[in-house]
């Protein structure tokens, strides 16, 4: 399956809304009218793109509308291009360091896909001849270890781990020193889930990266904040739009299903294609 048809098979629900309502929308309204805007804005709004690039394809739908009339306005198109546009400086790639073990810290809040992405991520980079180690940092969770533990089997991954209530910054120290003697080229971290208000549970998050950047010169090379996985059970596959904009952060994979393969680099432009392909 190529690049597009991954994209498109994981946001099967959200492109099928948007191109039902869109169609419904266009062959309704022979003429532009505020209520077919409205329309088009609520479809676009459920699909959570979010209210600014919904703002800037309405825009483009209306002036298309007055200015080349309507059997000349693609809506599919226009849409396509503002949210390509809106994404165009967002997607980057993982990093990689020139000699020794990248380490990737994963985080974010509970049930949200952390352990299963940091699976699916050493499945990855091991399908690009990378060698990769998994460390079970979440220690408060038994089910998340035994979880990465049976992962690791199925990817063919080394896991380190601890006891369950082990000191998960006692178990990152021993996962740098098996990825280092493995001559690993990456270290993927499944940190416990927690909340950024959690004063305590933070303190724990940064004693963990201290330990791992003693043992690796500016370790953690990356944080990635698990929250655009899931993708493929949700209608509201836009959401990638709205979180970038309200937070402006680098979008690096999305997660499209629960199996190993299912995580994607992430494209602005195929992802665009994908959303709004006039075909059904
Ligand atoms: P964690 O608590 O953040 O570590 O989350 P888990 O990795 O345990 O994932 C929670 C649930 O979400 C599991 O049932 C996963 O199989 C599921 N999951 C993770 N990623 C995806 C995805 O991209 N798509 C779907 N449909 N489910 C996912």
């Amino acid at each position: 399956m190529g690049l597009f048809e991954k994209f498109k098979d994981g946001l099967r629900k959200t492109h099928t809304n948007l191109v039902h309502e869109i169609k419904r929308i266009v062959t309704l309204s022979p003429r532009l009218s505020g209520a077919t805007l409205d329309e088009l804005e609520a479809a676009l709004l459920g699909a959570d793109l979010g209210i600014p690039v919904t703002e800037a394809i309405v825009a483009e739908v209306r002036k298309s509308y007055e200015t080349q009339g309507r059997d000349r306005t693609e809506v599919f198109e226009i849409a396509r291009g503002e949210v390509e546009k809106a994404l165009s400086s967002a997607a980057a790639p993982l990093r990689k360091l020139a000699t020794g073990v990248t380490v990737v810290s994963i985080v974010g809040v509970n049930g949200t896909g952390k352990t299963t992405t940091a699976a699916k991520l050493a499945h990855w980079v091991q399908s690009r001849g990378d060698l990769a180690v998994l460390a079970a940092c979440d220690t408060f969770r038994a089910a998340a270890i035994e979880q990465l533990k049976l992962w690791g089997q199925r990817v063919d991954v080394p896991v380190i781990a601890g006891a369950y209530g082990a000191d998960p910054a006692a178990v990152a120290h021993d996962a740098v020193v098996a990825a280092q003697a493995r001559k690993a080229a990456y270290l993927f971290v499944d940190t416990a889930g927690r909340l950024h208000t959690k004063h305590n549970l933070m303190q724990e998050l940064q004693k963990l990266h201290r330990v791992m950047d003693k043992k690796v010169a500016g370790a953690p090379h990356e944080t990635l904040l698990v929250l655009v996985t899931k993708l493929d059970g949700t209608s509201k596959g836009g959401m990638i739009v709205a979180i970038q904009k309200e937070l402006g952060i680098p979008i690096k994979f999305v997660g499209l299903g629960e199996q190993a393969d299912d995580l994607q680099p992430f494209n602005p432009a195929e992802y665009a294609r994908a959303l709004f392909d006039e075909k059904e």
